[in-house]
């Protein structure tokens, strides 16, 4: 089977084919580290963990680089406003370069928690400079950009497939154009490679001049070719970052190297919350910190953040945040009860018996994530299978095959608790401690025993076979 991805650059399905067999190069728009990353900047973090871990599975090697933007990312992410990071650290009276890696390091630790493969390189802009300026010299050599006082611009009319990408060409952007025009751009929709400003903090001396720092367009452009060559196979970002920042990667990349840039973009969709937009004032942009405040963790985040299509609509709430943590109970719940029957604890007589359910469960699992990553249904023959499991129905055998697929789809997934952290003999011991300590009427030994399992996750229930466990989710 073809991995089949939606490419937004053709809008259409196409069968993913690397340049190099094996190996993928994928770039992903990473964040601008002013302000610590939000759920909704998770949600397109984890479709490009989601789609790295996919490609792992489908046996690629993936060079994957994800950009920190320390510098040139301005309030409305156009060639006006105030650099991002520079207003934030006027706010916390530190400087950007401060608030810049306290961010950073932040966004590091949020990743461990969220259970993040972690990228073959995580470059900084501002460690980037020279890079950026090799690529803006060759575009003013190549008559694609021009230099006015201390600023450089792109010529979008140099580049006749500006707007492939987005949809929106250049004639269209003039007439819907209600922007105070600079006077030295040539036109209206020129972007800035570089800019000048002597009351900037975070900036550089040039042969531009003395004072400048980066567009934000161009840092991602030169991060990407440093570390994975002119040209990509995969670029990946939110929706928002279409227009104008990936459309205005290509016209750079392109015009610089002459190659298609990346062969596949693929964009996620915005994260709602309480189904509109989040917002400071509404107070609904959480962090880990949130999360964590409302008793949730962050595997279990991972799973209401991964289990839509990442090109589909999803809903943030409290209400769908719970449920993503009673389904992803019945996954551990799942582990645990293969686990018994793979001892032979409950489980069928014939020791295959279910066998066929886990080969047609791993043909669904990868038929959906096949067709551009479609997590949802793909998780549906996993629930299937816990519903053969409440009957008991596996045999032992079948039930090692069951845990052996999950722990192969959890390679992907990353949510479910298939290690053991406490190891089931010495809780199953522990267990039959217990009992006997309530049949000898110790009940302080008894309950010492349950306080001890509780702190370890385990939870203890009593059947008609005596007394059973399994972990509670996020344990
Ligand atoms: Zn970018």
């Amino acid at each position: 089977m073809t991995f089949v991805v939606y490419n937004s650059l053709s809008k259409t399905k196409e069968p993913f084919r690397s340049l190099e067999p094996g190996v993928v190069r994928m770039y992903n728009c990473g964040p601008t580290v002013y302000n610590r990353p939000h759920v909704g900047n998770y949600r397109a973090f984890l479709f490009a963990d989601t789609l790295r871990r996919w490609l792992e599975y489908c046996g690629f090697r993936v060079e994957q680089v994800m950009n920190i933007t320390d510098v040139g990312h301005l309030t409305d992410d156009a060639d006006d406003g105030e650099d991002k990071l520079e207003k934030q650290a006027r706010k916390e009276k530190l400087d950007p370069w401060q608030i810049s890696r306290k961010v950073a390091e932040q966004f590091f630790a949020d990743l461990r928690a969220l259970g993040v493969r972690p990228a073959k390189v995580y470059p900084k802009a501002s460690e980037h400079i020279p890079e950026m300026v090799e690529i803006i010299e060759g575009l003013i050599a190549k008559g694609h950009a021009y230099a006015v006082g201390g600023d450089v611009y792109f010529d979008v009319k140099s580049f006749p497939s500006y707007g492939k990408l987005s949809g929106n060409r250049v004639e269209d952007l003039e007439a819907g154009s209600r922007i105070a025009v600079r006077e030295e751009k040539r036109n209206p929709e020129d972007f800035a490679l570089w800019k000048s400003d002597p009351a900037h903090i975070m900036k550089w001396a040039t042969r531009f001049g003395p004072d400048g720092f980066p567009g934000w367009h161009i840092e991602c452009s030169a991060m990407a070719r440093k570390h994975l060559g002119d040209r990509l196979d995969i670029h990946t970002g939110g929706e928002d970052n279409i227009f104008p920042h990936h459309e205005c990667e290509i016209a750079q990349s392109e015009s610089f190297t002459g190659k298609p840039f990346a062969t596949y973009w693929m964009h996620s969709k915005f994260l709602q919350v309480d189904g509109g937009k989040m917002s400071k004032s509404l107070g609904n942009v959480y962090t880990l910190d949130d999360i964590a405040a409302k008793g949730y963790t962050p595997r279990q985040l991972r799973f209401a953040l991964i289990r839509g299509h990442y090109r589909a609509p999803l809903n943030f709430t409290w209400e769908a945040m719970k449920d993503a943590a009673s389904s992803l109970e019945n996954l551990d719940d799942l582990v645990a009860r293969l686990r018994r029957a793979a001892k032979g604890d409950g489980a069928a007589s014939a020791p295959n018996a279910g066998s066929e359910l886990v080969e047609a469960a791993r043909t669904e699992f990868e038929k959906h994530l096949n067709d551009d990553l479609n997590v949802a249904p793909a998780l549906a023959p996993l629930f299937g299978l816990r519903a053969h499991a409440l009957s008991g129905a596996f045999g032992v055998e079948a039930a090692g095959r069951a845990l052996a697929f999950l722990t192969r789809a959890n390679e992907v997934l990353g949510v479910i608790e298939i290690e053991e952290q406490l190891l089931d003999a010495k809780i199953d011991a522990l267990i039959q401690e217990r009992q006997a300590a309530r049949r000898s009427k110790d009940f302080l030994r008894a309950d010492e025993i349950r306080k001890l399992l509780e702190s370890q996750g385990i939870v203890l229930e009593d059947s008609p076979k005596g007394v059973i466990w399994r972990r509670k989710s996020g344990a």
